[in-house]
């Protein structure tokens, strides 16, 4: 990922975070824009913004130990406050085949909640319709085999008709 972002470095880098969704489904309302031109140091701001060590983010690793981030030279220009009990993936320390299989095992009966309209309350606006990055959702219905659980439908849905369930 460090490579192809090198390959053109954007000029500047918006996160929009102005609804975020955790990995358990909930909704936040940070009503948060971060900017920055140069990527390595957003992604840094965000993991501080989440409540999470920015060196424990691979990425964010890589762009230090490459010399392409000093984190001491991040300046944050603007209020911020970090987001109190965001639920980031389970993360393992270490890797294996067994920990990878027991782990997604446990995700899935866990963690891996499926979004489920509340037909009483959609407007039927569409709006989940045009952000759904896999078209797993129309007019209210979800496709569940398609859908990957990103959760953007929760974020957009202005009558908060989605929620994310077991
Ligand atoms: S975004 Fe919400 S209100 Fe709009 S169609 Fe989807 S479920 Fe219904
Ligand atoms: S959770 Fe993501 S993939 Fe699933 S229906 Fe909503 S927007 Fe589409």
């Amino acid at each position: 990922m460090i490579e192809i972002y090198n390959i053109r470095p954007p000029d500047i880098i918006i996160v929009d975070l102005l609804h975020v969704a955790d990995a358990r489904g909930k909704i936040r309302s940070p009503g948060m824009l971060v900017a920055g031109t140069n990527g390595h140091a957003v992604d840094y701001v965000c993991a501080l913004l989440a409540g999470i060590h920015p060196l424990a983010v691979s990425t964010i690793r890589a762009a230090v130990d490459e010399g392409m981030l000093q984190p001491d030279t991040v300046d944050i220009d603007g209020p911020f406050k970090p987001l109190s009990g965001f639920t980031m993936p389970v993360w393992f320390p270490f890797r294996t085949t067994i920990v990878e299989h027991v782990g997604r095992l446990l995700y899935r009966l866990w963690l891996r909640r499926k979004p489920v309209v509340d037909k009483t309350r959609c407007t039927h606006c569409l709006a989940c319709d045009h952000v759904c990055p896999s078209n797993a959702i129309h007019n209210g219905d979800i496709n569940y085999p398609a859908c990957i659980k990103c959760y953007c439908c929760l974020e957009v849905c202005p009558t908060q008709a989605i929620t994310a369930r077991l």
